[in-house]
Formats: C-alpha cells, sequence, structure tokens
C-alpha cells in the first residue's frame, strides 16, 4: 500500500430503518482519479461525507496510508472537499479565498504570498488575485474553489459534483480541464456524480454504486464493455435493454425471444444454466451495423430489417430510432463518416449485430 492510499473497509451507515451505505469497501490508489457514480438516492453523498469526516459510520473503517482516520475531526483529516456550491467567501478577493486555510494554519505571510502565487498559476488564473468572486466566470470560481483546496497540499481531494451547477457547454469544458488538473497535481481525486458521461470521461477507476450497495468497481472501459450486473449494463452509457424469456441454453450462446416475439442470439451471458425466469437483454447503439443492403450484414447471427422511425442528428454522434417489424424499437448509432446520413424517416434498412454485443442477464437482478 502506498502511503496515501484510501482503503474504504466494510462502511455501513443507517438512517433510521434506511441502510443508506451497505457494507462498501474499495480502496483508492494514491494520486488516482476515483469516481463514485450512482442514481440519486444510492448513498453517494452519505459515503462522501464520512470520509470527510462530517458523519460517523455505524461500522467499518476508514483508513489512509493503511492508518485510521475515524477517530480524527474533519479539519484534522488529510482531506479537503470541494461542494457543488463552491462556498467561496464574496467579501474577500481570490488570493484571500485562496490563501484563507493557510492563514488558518498560521503560516508566515511571504510563504502564503507565495504558495497562493503558485497555485493560482497551476489553475491557469496567474492575474487573477485581486480580483473580486463576483468578477469570475462559473468555471473560474470552480478552478479558485478547487485551489482554495489544493493549496492546503491534502492527501485527497473529494468533489461532490462540482460541475453540477454549471451550464452544458462549460461542464463539458471542465470536465477536460479537472482530468488535466489532476494529472498535473497528481492529488487523488474522490468525485461523486450521477453523470456517467463525467465519470466516464474523468476517472481512473470508477466504483457504481445503487440502494447502498456497490455494483462494480472497475476502468471505464470495463464498466462499458464488460458490466457484471444489469444495473451497471443500463446505468454507464447508452444501452437498448429488451425484456426476453430464455428459449435455449448452450454454454456459449443463449436464443432469446423478446417479449414481441424477435429471437437474439447472445453469448454475453450472464445466467446461470439452471435458471428458467426472464431475462433481460443490453445492445449498445454502436455496437448494431446499420446497412442498406442486406448483404452487409448477413454475417451476424442477429439480423432484422427494419424501418427508420426518427433520425437523432447530432453530428458525429447521430444516431437512429429503429421500428422492428415485431413492434419493439432500437437506437442505431449511425457511422459517423456521414455515410447514412441522408437516411429518410420510413425508409427501409438492414442492421445486424453479433453475439458477443448482446448482454443479457437475469431480469431478477435489475
Ligand atoms: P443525491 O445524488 O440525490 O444527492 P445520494 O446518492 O448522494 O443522492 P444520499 O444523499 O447519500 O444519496 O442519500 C442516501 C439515502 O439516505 C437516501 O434515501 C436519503 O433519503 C437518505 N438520507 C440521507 N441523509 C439522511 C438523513 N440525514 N436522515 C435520513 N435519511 C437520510
Amino acid at each position: 500500500m502506498a502511503e496515501s492510499d484510501l482503503s474504504i473497509i466494510n462502511l455501513t451507515k443507517t438512517y433510521d430503518r434506511l441502510t443508506a451505505v451497505d457494507r462498501v469497501s474499495f480502496t483508492v490508489p494514491q494520486g488516482s482519479f476515483f469516481s463514485i457514480l450512482g442514481p440519486s438516492g444510492c448513498g453517494k453523498t452519505t459515503l462522501l461525507r464520512m470520509l470527510a469526516g462530517f458523519i460517523s459510520p455505524d461500522s467499518g473503517d476508514i483508513c489512509i496510508g493503511g492508518t485510521s482516520v475515524l477517530n480524527l475531526p474533519p479539519n484534522r483529516r488529510p482531506i479537503n472537499m470541494v461542494f457543488q456550491h463552491l462556498a467561496l467567501f464574496p467579501n474577500m478577493t481570490v488570493a484571500e479565498n485562496v490563501a484563507y486555510g493557510l492563514r488558518r494554519r498560521g503560516l508566515d505571510k511571504a510563504e502564503i504570498a507565495q504558495r497562493v502565487q503558485k497555485m493560482l498559476a497551476r489553475v491557469s488564473l496567474p492575474d487573477a488575485g485581486p480580483k473580486q468572486i463576483d468578477q469570475l466566470s462559473g468555471g473560474q470560481k470552480q478552478r479558485i474553489a478547487i485551489a482554495r483546496c489544493l493549496v492546503l497540499e491534502p492527501a485527497l481531494l473529494l468533489l461532490d459534483e462540482p460541475l453540477g451547477a454549471l451550464d452544458l457547454k462549460l461542464r463539458e469544458h471542465m470536465k477536460i480541464e479537472l482530468k488535466q488538473l489532476q494529472a498535473e497535481i497528481g492529488t487523488t481525486f474522490v468525485y461523486i456524480t450521477h453523470d456517467q458521461s463525467e465519470a466516464l470521461v474523468m476517472s481512473d477507476h470508477v466504483a457504481v454504486m445503487n440502494r447502498g450497495r456497490l455494483e462494480q468497481i472497475g476502468t471505464p472501459q470495463e464498466l462499458y464493455y464488460k458490466p457484471k450486473s444489469a444495473f451497471v449494463a443500463g446505468f454507464v452509457g447508452v444501452s437498448n435493454r429488451l425484456n426476453c424469456r430464455i428459449v435455449s441454453h448452450n454454454n456459449a450462446e443463449l436464443i432469446l425471444e423478446t417479449q414481441q416475439g424477435l429471437n437474439l442470439h447472445s453469448s454475453a451471458i450472464k445466467i446461470d444454466k439452471t435458471y428458467t425466469g426472464s431475462a433481460v437483454a443490453y445492445v449498445r447503439p454502436e455496437a448494431i451495423l446499420i446497412a442498406r443492403d442486406h448483404a452487409a450484414v448477413s454475417s451476424f447471427s442477429n439480423q432484422i430489417e427494419a424501418k427508420i422511425g426518427s433520425i437523432l442528428f447530432d453530428g458525429a454522434n447521430s444516431s437512429a430510432i429503429l421500428n422492428l417489424p415485431q413492434g419493439e424499437s432500437l437506437m442505431v448509432a449511425l457511422p459517423q463518416d456521414g455515410r447514412m446520413s441522408m437516411l429518410q424517416v420510413g425508409e427501409t434498412v438492414h442492421i445486424g449485430w453479433h453475439p458477443e454485443a448482446t448482454l443479457c442477464f437475469p431480469e431478477n437482478t435489475v
């Protein structure tokens, strides 16, 4: 274990009869960008507040570099937190905001000035020191809130949905900035969000939470391509979801029938052979090939003739909603080269995908 690895061990917190965080364990390697991702109410904030020391767990432990920090009050933990509503002091200048924690620690004036200036340069705002907070843009305020924490050189920075209050364009921009800043500074970031795109873009590892429990921890690629549960398959990234019954099951392949009678082949099976209940299948829009002629899809074991129901034009991220003859709809990503950009609503097309792109889980695990 490195000097500042964070370990969460069997952490549990119950409110009345609701278990908000249920025996959660994971380790965050020093210097990494780690996200906790989950829908509203899954227990992210409760977990983060326990890390910061604002609330106490019922059981379990929190260790940094192998030493428990549970008995330390928030201000003695080597942890700092950036809140969604940044809590900058409006009556102080930018430099005074960044200097605040250092002044409380009693550092001498010259050293404070030097460290503040260095930190402002690091967040690419070297000349912002004399400005008032309300002279900054949303993104600049964000950087100052982070600078104010990082100047204290914490082992760990906790970020509680810090981009939630920003408009979409700025959020997209800040995602990249935050990732670059973390890589440059090397402080461990623990970031909580319900936005799977934020988690995928920025993180080295992501822990997916659902109803107080950890569903899966992995790299963004592992969560996206190898989800271990139906919840992760449905929550991380965009996927077509189809409710099915199992027609046949051998070791390598499963044949499914959707509620509307469409047959699907799946080789990405997370279902025990003895299971006889309903199943749910997920197929990513980009795993489906779309073509005007049948020959292009004839080698796929899943192949369907369908009609274009609507076109969702979004440049290189365009997709179409296809109506299948059986009555279901599928979202299909359109080729980025614009080849299919002239598709018309109502046009007949052919789609196909490989059995390994049909991820299949028992329905009772959703
Ligand atoms: P959000 O993204 O909406 O902030 P979250 O994932 O951060 O949600 P938490 O705020 O940790 O979720 O809440 C987890 C569960 O615990 C929720 O059901 C919530 O209603 C409940 N809860 C949180 N704080 C308290 C409290 N002080 N007293 C009682 N129940 C609480």
